[in-house]
């Protein structure tokens, strides 16, 4: 890639920050993207800074083995960076990977509930089946192994427990999509569970809509058991969650909620009079 292409990609990977940052998907310093440039060279955002406000000079360079190439370049690349090699590595499709902790989807990761599939149209089609990796500590290579062992050639976003998502797509903007895509379906479904009643659509219409995806270009492996119902066989631990009727503060200890009691018209005459004495007092004062 020559010099002028660079910079592009690398103006390109500011403006993907701003908007993450402006979505509110990390906060702080969080979060990371890459871009694979070449077979053995990777453009990384640094450690330490919002990505918000990056800035061109920023984005460090690395090898395939996590090296930082640019030694002139202050910013130190992201440990998070083995993460997307293993991604590149397993899947030589991908030239752009986008990690964040969006909020809506991260709950699900922190409350260990796989996102639910067969639900709504636009996360089937753009997204697919989404699995959730084990939690292991940020940064060690074993984040990224217990992320690449999940996925297949059709895979492009992972939830990691109790962390945040990965995002991956043959283009930046592309991956960043998907990481939209997720928080904004992720969103539906935590507001639709507040109205007590998700519908999931049944075996035929998730049939119909996989064939839609194939006919755009998105094959999509569960078209081949679909009819046969294996779509969302893991949603029972979100539709579960429907049966959760929160109680209000003053809930009793048996679980009761208490009801009002009824006051006396002497009570309230009562409060009235202590009230007006109040305020006279203090206008006396
Ligand atoms: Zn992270």
């Amino acid at each position: 890639m020559n010099t002028q292409n660079q910079f592009q990609v690398r103006r390109e990977m500011c403006d993907i920050g701003h908007r993450i940052w402006l979505k509110g998907f990390c906060a702080g310093n969080e979060g990371n993207h890459s871009v694979r440039i070449a077979e053995d060279r990777v453009l990384c955002t640094p450690t330490g800074v919002s990505k918000g406000f990056l800035t061109p000079d920023q984005i460090t360079v690395v090898d395939m083995d996590g090296t930082q190439i640019d030694k002139h370049n202050v910013m130190k690349r992201s440990s998070e960076v083995l993460l997307h090699l293993q991604v590149y590595k397993a899947r030589p499709d991908v030239e752009a990977v986008v990690h964040s902790h969006p909020p809506h989807a991260t709950a699900f990761a922190i409350a260990n509930i796989p996102i639910p599939e067969g639900i709504h149209p636009e996360a089937e089609v753009f997204l697919g089946k989404i699995p959730m990796a084990k939690y292991t500590t940020p940064s060690y290579k074993e984040l990224g192994e217990s992320v690449v062992a999940l996925i297949n050639k059709q895979t492009n976003t992972v939830m990691m427990a109790n962390h945040g998502s990965v995002s991956f797509d043959r283009t930046l903007i592309g991956a960043y999509y998907k990481l939209e895509i997720l928080d904004a379906y992720c969103r539906i479904l935590l507001l639709s569970r507040q109205l007590g009643k998700v519908n999931q659509l049944t075996r035929d219409e998730m049939v119909d809509l996989l064939k839609v995806k194939e006919k755009f270009g998105l094959p999509d492996q569960r078209l081949a058991c679909a009819p046969g119902g294996c779509i969302g066989a893991e949603n029972q631990a979100f539709l579960a969650t429907l049966d959760v009727h929160p109680q209000t503060a003053c809930a009793c200890a048996d679980g009761q909620v208490q009801k009002p009691q009824p006051v006396s018209p002497e009570k309230i005459e009562e409060m009235v009079q202590r009230v007006t004495d109040q305020i006279m007092a203090s206008m006396k004062s």
